[in-house]
């Protein structure tokens, strides 16, 4: 059960990720939190990896491959994965290719989530917060009191992540970054579309489906 996530931010990844971690009964591996991991820990890689990011630069595949590597060595691991924030480049697609070769295995499926970008924009500057924890959203979870938390009574506001002009560039980064994977694995005969405009449970048995 080797697979592969792609969706732009906003479509849901992270809870898919969830359901089919729980389901498949392989982990869910955030690429994102194994370097955060790694860095805190001071292993030999994070230490590397922090030299880069800390001077502003990529982390380069050949790190970032490497940290990879090591946590797919680990026990629970042994059944397959769902990989989340990795491969981002084709060059990077290509060395996890040659790295599961090595084991004689390799990825069954890259499900790509698609949501139009209108509704991601919607979904995500409708949603306000409150330093409680509590979330809100404008059109299907509102506060009793416009602008203030039910929980706290303390004034809601919104994430600079979820600022409309910060998500509209967020969507354009991540599609010039992942047009060309998605075309690479379309390519390899990999890749699978998921509408992730159904709901959440749904499209989860969808990608489920495919991998019978
Ligand atoms: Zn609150």
């Amino acid at each position: 059960m080797r697979m592969i996530l792609l969706g732009p931010p906003g479509a849901g990844k992270g809870t898919q990720a969830a359901n089919l971690s729980m389901a498949l009964k392989v982990p869910h591996i955030s690429t994102g939190d194994i370097f955060r991991a790694n860095i805190k820990e001071g292993t030999p890689l994070g230490v590397l990896a922090k030299s880069f990011i800390d001077a502003g630069k990529l982390v380069p595949d050949d790190v970032t491959i490497g940290i990879v590597e090591l946590r797919l060595a680990q026990e629970d691991c042994k059944n397959g994965f769902i990989m989340d924030g990795f491969p981002r480049t084709i060059v990077q697609a290509e060395m996890f290719e040659k790295m599961l070769a090595k084991q004689h295995t390799g990825v069954k499926l890259v499900a790509n989530i698609f949501v139009p970008d209108e509704l991601i924009i919607k979904r995500m500057s409708g949603r306000r917060m409150c330093t409680c924890g509590r979330t809100y959203h404008i059109e299907n979870n509102l506060p009793k009191v416009e602008g203030i938390c039910d929980a706290c009574g303390k004034p809601l506001y919104i994430r600079d992540d979820d600022r409309e002009e910060t998500v509209i560039q967020r969507l354009k980064t991540y599609d010039e970054q992942t047009s060309p994977l998605v075309e690479y694995y379309r390519r390899e005969g990999l890749l699978k579309d998921f509408d992730g405009t159904k709901p959440i449970q749904v499209t989860t048995q969808e990608i489920l489906d495919e991998m019978k």
